[in-house]
């Protein structure tokens, strides 16, 4: 039988890769979706260094990041702005952890999930 893909990012080699060197998880709330692969497809590459801060396509600015952490938490927040002038990978990184986890508390999700708890 002939394997066809449903997605783009079923052959995308790129997206192969970043899951890969990430080792399936997401590296801002790690998030893993090493062995369910209704996470790891929503899974998205994120440039540490935005894209529309110039950052560089290349490997080096690529991490997997749940769509979560993505969308609604880093955005295109650059950590240079916040950073060391010469910080690297690592530091640029731990700074945009920073910025996502104090941008991940939502009243309106505290209030869902204790709506959850009581049903
Ligand atoms: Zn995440």
């Amino acid at each position: 039988m002939l394997l066809t893909a449903k997605t783009s990012r079923d052959i995308d080699p790129i997206f192969w890769d970043v899951v890969l060197d990430c080792k399936g998880k997401c590296v801002y709330c790690g998030l893993d979706g090493s062995d369910d692969i209704r996470i790891l497809r929503n899974f998205c590459i994120d440039h540490l260094i935005p894209r529309q801060a110039n950052g560089a396509h290349a490997k080096e600015n690529r991490v997997l990041s749940c769509s979560y952490c993505n969308r609604d938490c880093k955005g295109n927040y650059d950590p240079r702005i916040d950073a060391p002038k010469s910080a690297g990978e690592n530091v640029l990184l731990a700074q945009a952890k920073k910025y996502v986890h104090k941008r991940q508390p939502s009243p309106f999700f505290d209030d869902l999930y204790d709506a959850l708890q009581r049903r």
